[in-house]
């Protein structure tokens, strides 16, 4: 059985470990030349979905390498007035809407910076990636699936999997009738470095898995901390393992969000600034409160800062397929305010690599894996969707999904 992956982002780097961990020849194919083409992000915060999803996909010593670069938070998700002083302090699975985690007994969460967690997703996975390579169509009979690229290539595979997040060209020819809708809401995020927000935050900020600020008007300060138990640079010596990761300093990733109103120009404009003008775009949005909350992203580190347009999925009946299939934000993207996109696409790509490591071994025919899969990570899928945009809607002025 051969897999091609479209997309190597969190949910289909994950997916390749698992395949690959298990003798199933795996191929993934990314846009983007390298892994550093563009910036990716920082602070991520997973659960127990992203958690136990890497534990089951990685190899040992990576799922190692993970937890010794992963910030163990304290529990909470922080709600601060506008003059920074604590409102109210909620237990995150709660909050996050993971109350189930706790149920089952499997509560966890780390926050991890996105780009060690990717050097590491990408570990050993040298022969199985194609930089450089951006999906433009694909054709499939019941035989297998012919994948095409920008580039010319056709490439011939048993199945092919929709990783290729929010702007998925793979589900806009395998689901055309899926809508995604911009939620209205708008962020500027950039980081900050430890020494820097303990002059303008809370103690409890460098602790907490997130804090937020709010005005009456929905515009929120949120911050989550990045501190490193070991420097990535250290970390695999420490454990003994050959491998190297990148230097990092510990940060809090810092986000300024709000309805698309508030910043003052059109997205096209906003794309067009620079990293200094969207931090300043930051301070000026909060210069009005009573605190000093505008030093915040003053305190930013210069070139870090960039803007997000927020989308989501609009939740739909997936129709099964025989071969092709989709993971992650290619067919739930949910706004982040629970945090849990990329927890969700973790978990898509366990549990498609189970299924198609019983299809390897002879146990299952792969359209009654795929059709398996598909109903259970829509039905989880979406309904996180649903509770993301509630929660967005409420603390973010973010549209509600249409009924
Ligand atoms: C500000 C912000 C904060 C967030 N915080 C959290 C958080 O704390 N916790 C959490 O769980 N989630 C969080 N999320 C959500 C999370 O980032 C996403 O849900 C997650 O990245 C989805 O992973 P994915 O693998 O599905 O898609 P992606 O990570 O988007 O990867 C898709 C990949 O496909 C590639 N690609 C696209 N088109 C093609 C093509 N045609 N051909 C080839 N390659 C292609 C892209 O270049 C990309 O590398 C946050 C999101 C935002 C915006």
């Amino acid at each position: 059985m051969k897999a091609l992956i479209i997309g190597a982002g969190i949910g289909g780097l994950c997916l390749a470990q698992l395949l690959k961990k298990n003798g199933i020849n795996v191929q993934i194919f990314e846009r983007d030349s390298s892994p550093s083409e563009r910036m990716q992000g920082y602070r991520l915060h997973l659960d127990a979905d992203g958690i136990s999803a890497l534990q089951e996909s990685l190899p040992n010593e990576l799922f190692q390498l993970f937890e010794a670069t992963s910030t163990n938070p304290l529990p909470y998700t922080t709600i601060l007035d506008t003059g920074l002083k604590l409102n109210k302090r909620f237990p995150i699975d709660s909050y996050s809407k993971t109350e189930h985690h706790v149920e089952s007994g499997v509560a966890k969460h780390l926050n991890v910076n996105r780009s060690t967690m990717r050097e590491i997703l990408l570990m050993d996975l040298d022969d199985v990636c194609n930089y450089g390579a951006k999906l433009e169509s694909y054709k499939t009979d019941l035989n297998g699936v012919t994948a095409y690229f920008e580039d010319g290539r056709a490439i011939e595979g048993d199945l092919l999997i929709g990783a290729d997040g929010t702007g998925s060209a793979v589900r806009k020819q395998r689901a055309p009738e899926a809508n995604f809708m911009d939620s209205g809401a708008r962020a500027i995020y950039g980081r900050i470095k430890t020494d820097q927000a303990r002059k303008v935050l809370p103690d409890l900020c460098m602790a907490d898995v997130f804090t937020a600020v709010s005005d009456v008007r929905k515009l929120i300060l949120g911050v989550g901390p990045v501190i490193f138990p070991v420097r990535p640079e250290a970390a695999a010596q420490s454990l003994g393992i050959n491998k190297s990761l990148s230097p990092q300093d510990d940060y809090l990733g810092c986000i300024v969000s709000g309805r698309k109103e508030f910043f003052g120009s059109t997205d096209q404009e906003i794309r067009k600034k620079t990293s200094d003008e969207l931090q300043q775009l930051a301070v000026d949005l909060l210069s009005d409160w009573p605190s000093n909350a505008a030093a915040v992203p003053a305190a930013g580190e210069k070139d870090s800062f960039f803007y997000i347009e927020m989308t989501s999925s609009i939740p739909f009946t997936l129709q099964s397929h025989p071969n092709v299939t989709l993971l992650g934000d290619a067919i739930h993207t949910m706004t982040p305010s629970l945090g849990r996109g990329a927890n969700v696409a973790l978990r898509d790509a366990a549990i498609l690599g189970k299924e198609l490591i019983k299809v390897f071994r002879g146990e299952k025919k792969l359209a009654a894996s795929l059709k398996e899969y598909e109903a259970e990570i829509t039905a989880y899928g979406f309904d996180v969707v649903r509770k993301s945009a509630e929660k967005g809607t409420k603390l973010l002025g973010q549209d509600p999904l249409p009924c």
